[in-house]
C-alpha cells in the first residue's frame, strides 16, 4: 500500500512545532480509537489509528523527522520506526502514553516495564555520518502461547473476587487519630486484578517468555561518549495495561589512530620537515571526510596550528560542523646523507644565527645575566 505523507496524515504543515504535532496526533488517535468507533468502521479506524501512530513517531523525533524531510519514506529505512501494523492498540497507546495523560487510557497501574540497557561502539567516521546499528538482544516478552494472560489457551483468567478486578484494595489502618484508609495492591491477585485458574503450560502462568529481539537503531550524527539514545517502548512489558520499558543505548566511541576529538572539533598532529617549514609547501592531512591537501606557509614554527573550517563533527543540536585543527611539528632528521650534510654545513656557514628573532632576544638576555657585577 502506498504510504501517505506524514504531515498530511496528521493534518499539519511542514513547519509545525512539536506541540502542534502532539496535539494533532492526540486528537486523531482519540477520534479513531476503535473503542470510540462502532460496527463496520472499525477496520478503517484501525488502519487510520496505526497510520497516525507511525506519522507521530517519525515527526515527533527530530532525527527521524529530519531524515523524512530530506529523503521521504525511503530515508527512514532502518531508522528504527516501529511496524505498527501488527501491534495491538494497548501497545500503541502505551508507547505514547505520555501524551494521553499517564495510565488513564490503559486503565491499569502506572508502573511500567523494565528498561533495558545496551552499548554500541562507534568509530569517529560513524559519529560523523550518523549510523544505523543492528542490535540483537534477549528480553522478557509476552508469552506467545497465552498472549501474555498467563492462562492456559482456551481458558480465561477470572476477575479477582477480592478486589473486583481493580488490582487494589482499601485497608483500614488504626492510628493515633483514629482509623485511616490506605489503598494498597490487592494481596490475592498481587495487583493484577485477575486470577489464573489454569496456567499456561509454556510460561507457567507468568504470561512472559524470553524472546530474541532484532532491531536497527539510528544513532544520530555527532553523538558524544557516554550519551544515551533512548528507544521508547523497546524494553520489557510491564503489568497488563501499562507501558513497556525503554531501551537505553549507551554510546561509546573508539579511539581514532590519527584524530583526537574535542567537543565538535578534531585535532591532528602533522609532521613536517625543516625545509617544508622554512620554505612552505603542500602536505596531505587525514580528515573524517577523506584526505585534504593543505598549504603550509613559509616560516612555519614547530607547534603552529592551522584550522580546517567545517571539517569537524556535526553538533547533535544544530547539525553545524566543528573544525579540524592541524598542529604542525617540525621533525629534525636523525640521519643525514653525505650530500645533505654538505648542503647543511654550507647553509650553516651563511646562517645569521644572531638575527633570528627568538635567538636574538635569547642572546640579549644571556648577556644581561652575565654582565659582571660591580
Ligand atoms: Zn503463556
Ligand atoms: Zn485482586
Amino acid at each position: 500500500m502506498e504510504k501517505r505523507d506524514y504531515y498530511e496524515v496528521l493534518g499539519v504543515s511542514r513547519e509545525a512545532s512539536v506541540d502542534e504535532i502532539k496535539r494533532a496526533y492526540r486528537k486523531g488517535a482519540l477520534k479513531h480509537h476503535p473503542d470510540n468507533v462502532k460496527g463496520d468502521d472499525k477496520a478503517a479506524a484501525e488502519r487510520k489509528f496505526k497510520e497516525l501512530a507511525e506519522a507521530y513517531e517519525v515527526l515527533s523525533d527530530p532525527a527521524k523527522r529530519q531524515r523524512y524531510d530530506h529523503y521521504g519514506h525511503e530515508g527512514l529505512r532502518g531508522a528504527g520506526v516501529h511496524d505498527f501494523s501488527n501491534m495491538g492498540f494497548g501497545d500503541i497507546f502505551s508507547m505514547f502514553e505520555d501524551i494521553f495523560g499517564g495510565g488513564s487510557m490503559g486503565g491499569g497501574m502506572s508502573d511500567h516495564g523494565l528498561d533495558l540497557e545496551t552499548e554500541v561502539k562507534l568509530t569517529l567516521e560513524q559519529v560523523a555520518g550518523g549510523h544505523d546499528e543492528a542490535l540483537e538482544f534477549e528480553r522478557m516478552d509476552y508469552c506467545e502461547t497465552c498472549g501474555g494472560s498467563g492462562a492456559k489457551p482456551g481458558t480465561r483468567p477470572d476477575k479477582c473476587s477480592t478486589c473486583g478486578g481493580y488490582g487494589r484494595v482499601q485497608q483500614q489502618v488504626p492510628g493515633f487519630f483514629g482509623v485511616s484508609v490506605r489503598v494498597m495492591p490487592c494481596p490475592t491477585c498481587k495487583g493484577k486484578g485477575r486470577i489464573v485458574r489454569e496456567r499456561c503450560p509454556v510460561c507457567i502462568g507468568s504470561g512472559r517468555q524470553k524472546k530474541k529481539r532484532a532491531l536497527t537503531v539510528h544513532i544520530p550524527a555527532g553523538v558524544q561518549e557516554g550519551q544515551v539514545v533512548r528507544v521508547r517502548g523497546e524494553g520489557e512489558p510491564g503489568a497488563t495495561g501499562t507501558t513497556r520499558g525503554d531501551l537505553h543505548v549507551y554510546i561509546r566511541i573508539k579511539p581514532h589512530p590519527l584524530l583526537t576529538r574535542r567537543g565538535d572539533d578534531l585535532v591532528c598532529q602533522a609532521p613536517i620537515s625543516f625545509s617544508q617549514a622554512a620554505l612552505g609547501g603542500k602536505i596531505q592531512v587525514p580528515t573524517l571526510w577523506g584526505m585534504e591537501e593543505i598549504e603550509v606557509p613559509a616560516g612555519t614554527q614547530s607547534g603552529d596550528v592551522l584550522r580546517l573550517k567545517g571539517l569537524g563533527l556535526p553538533s547533535t543540536r544544530t547539525g553545524r560542523k566543528g573544525d579540524q585543527y592541524v598542529q604542525l611539528n617540525i621533525e629534525v632528521p636523525r640521519k643525514l646523507s653525505k650530500r645533505q650534510r654538505e648542503l647543511l654545513e654550507q647553509y650553516a656557514e651563511i646562517e645569521e644565527v644572531e638575527v633570528t628573532p627568538q635567538r636574538k632576544s635569547f642572546i640579549d638576555k644571556l648577556k644581561e645575566c652575565f654582565v659582571p657585577q660591580k
